[in-house]
């Protein structure tokens, strides 16, 4: 069972994108923001993709995003950035961060896992 890393810092958006996820049949696992998220990437190595907003506080996506990238063995982990159209980024900063896809909140539940599956190919 693929694990996903869900990084938002809505309690109510994490449980959204969980429920639809465990559906799917994959198993998931929570940060708050992008330090809590990098935490458990770096303590569940086996993470198949990040699903991330990008509008938080601590750290925000894009820097989490940047700092992914940094790390030899994160480079290919795919990453799904999931916000809100009146957030202050846009699309090209996420992919110039390094960001694979960007979807616009609220996310269909099809429309989110046809992408994991598309990026994980599976
Ligand atoms: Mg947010």
């Amino acid at each position: 069972m693929k694990k996903i890393l869900i990084v938002d810092d809505s309690k109510m958006a994490r449980n959204y994108h969980a429920y639809v996820l465990k559906n799917a049949g994959y198993r998931v696992i929570e940060a708050i923001d992008g330090a809590d998220a990098l935490e458990k990437l770096f303590s569940n190595p086996d993470i198949s993709c990040i699903i991330t907003d990008l509008n938080m506080p601590n750290m925000d996506g894009l820097t989490f995003i940047k700092k992914v990238r940094e790390k030899e063995e994160f480079k290919k982990i795919p990453i799904i950035i999931v916000t809100t159209l009146d957030e202050n980024y846009d699309k090209s900063e996420g992919f110039k961060a390094g960001a694979n896809y960007y979807l616009i909140k609220p996310t269909k539940p099809s429309a989110l896992i046809s992408t994991i599956k598309l990026l994980l190919k599976d």
